[in-house]
């Protein structure tokens, strides 16, 4: 599902031939991640050859989406415009369920300060902040047989 935000103008992204998979990806509601087809290990940030194999034979697959929280900050100062009327929110590094180690920064939404703890299940959730962007936030995972909001 992705929501909806009035249209504003955030800072928009700058994909090239590395980075483009990722925004098509969002814009199409999946997190896509870099995988080496040569060790099958994931690969984020996005680099043109792999760091565990040094092979360039990379491509890029969707992923779950389900991560744990890793460690996190609470925003009290906007770095741009945009994300003034949000504040305070939190930006965290989760780590993708994919792989140990698959480290990625995002905001975390729908969670109270005072539940945020490591490790901490989640789940991705995708925001359209104008016609052109998608970006992916996480926010606690459903439990069994609860539907998060
Ligand atoms: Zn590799």
């Amino acid at each position: 599902m992705i929501t909806e935000t009035p249209a504003q103008s955030p800072p928009m992204p700058q994909p090239d031939e590395a980075t483009q998979f990722f925004w098509d990806g969002l814009a199409e509601g999946e997190l896509r991640i870099q995988r080496c087809r040569s060790c099958r290990k994931f690969i984020h940030y996005p680099k043109p050859i792999c760091r565990f194999c040094q092979s360039r034979d990379l491509a890029d697959e969707a992923v779950s989406g389900r991560a744990t929280l890793y460690s996190w900050t609470i925003a009290v100062q906007a770095f741009h415009p945009f994300w003034v009327d949000r504040l305070p929110y939190t930006i965290g590094t989760v780590e993708l369920v994919e792989q140990p180690g698959l480290m990625f920064a995002s905001q975390i939404v729908g969670c109270a300060e005072e539940d945020l703890c490591a490790g901490l299940p989640l789940e991705v959730v995708f925001e359209r902040l104008t016609s052109e962007l998608v970006v992916p936030f996480f926010r606690p995972a459903a439990t069994e047989g609860e539907v998060a909001p």
